[in-house]
């Protein structure tokens, strides 16, 4: 068994766009930025924001984050990202989810030029994915792309099986690995909540995505050997054995399928730390394509 190390993933990834950085500034270029906009006093979004933050400037990256008291109008945010879609710092723009009740979050990322689109949420970015045109991808699924080419697993022809449907895992993941494309081109199947034995199509699985919110549901007996396994799940289960009186674990069994797999991520480490670094990926992109050096 392998395990793919996403936390040295992410820093090879995050060292590569450093040294990017240095050299515009050597250049005395415009650099990327990235401005992360966060609604309300949500403790959870604020640390995700505030690591976003941090990642940005060890990089060089320019970074801003605009903190919106919870009861701002729906207006008033949607003038503040139409006034960074004109900024020429930033390259990208993030508006942490979820937004409180009174604010329509299809139209505050519809708002969000699709030339900033870092998430990869706008309909643009999912439509130009479907059909197979370079996009922004959302950063979870990039970066579990990513994971595979870097480990060089084989994915052309192979069957990869997707656990769960959502718009930000599930569906994106689902799109990459059908492109005729370098780390891709797999023959997918797409399996929810709604299939009456969800084993019947893990154990078909040559390349296994597990994104469902279940802790270890994906046991041994539900994989075939040699299986590669990416378990996109964050799960808290309670353990008093620990400081804090719980800990992370997977959609999936690790301690058993890791002894069938032969490659699998684990979590913490996997996939969770590829995020922020596509999402650093994604800004430095954005202003290849579209930014003024
Ligand atoms: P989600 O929106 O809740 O979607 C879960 C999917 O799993 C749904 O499509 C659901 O089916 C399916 N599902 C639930 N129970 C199932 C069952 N018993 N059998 C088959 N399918 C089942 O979750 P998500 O946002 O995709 O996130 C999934 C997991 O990944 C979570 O643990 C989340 O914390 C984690 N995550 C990690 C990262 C990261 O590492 N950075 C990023 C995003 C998410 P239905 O559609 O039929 O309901």
């Amino acid at each position: 068994m392998n395990l793919i190390d996403g936390k040295k993933v992410a820093a090879d990834i995050r060292n590569e766009l450093k040294e990017k950085i240095s050299k515009l500034k050597a250049e005395e270029k415009n650099v990327p930025g990235l401005v992360a906009i966060i609604v309300g006093d949500d403790p959870a979004s604020h640390i995700y924001v505030s690591s976003k933050g941090k990642a940005c400037e060890e990089i060089g990256m320019r970074t801003k984050t605009e903190k919106l008291p919870a009861d701002i109008t729906e207006d008033k945010l949607l003038e503040l990202i139409k006034s960074y879609n004109e900024n020429k710092d930033f390259h990208g723009i993030l508006v942490q989810l979820p937004l409180p009740k009174h604010i329509n979050e299809d139209k505050v990322i519809e708002t969000i030029s699709s030339k900033k689109d870092v998430d990869g949420f706008h309909p643009i970015s999912v439509g130009n994915l479907v059909i197979g045109k370079d996009t922004f991808a959302s950063c979870t699924p990039a970066g579990i792309q990513e994971l595979l080419i870097r480990y060089k697993i084989e994915t052309k022809g192979k069957h990869v099986v997707v656990v769960g449907r959502s718009n930000i895992v599930g569906k994106p993941i689902t799109n990459i690995m059908l492109q005729k494309a370098e780390g891709a081109n797999s023959i997918v199947t797409i399996v929810h909540s709604a299939a009456k034995d969800i084993s019947y199509y893990t154990k078909q699985a040559d390349i296994l995505i597990a994104a469902i919110g279940k802790p270890e549901m994906i046991k041994a007996d539900m994989v075939k050997d040699g299986v590669v396994v990416v378990d996109v799940g964050i799960n808290r289960i309670d353990d008093p054995s620990k400081p804090k009186g719980y800990r992370i674990v997977g959609d999936v069994d690790f301690e058993n399928v890791s002894k069938k797999a032969s490659y699998i991520t684990p979590v913490p480490g996997g996939v969770g730390p590829m995020t922020i670094a596509m999402l650093l990926s994604n800004t430095f992109k954005a202003y290849n394509l579209y930014g003024e050096k």
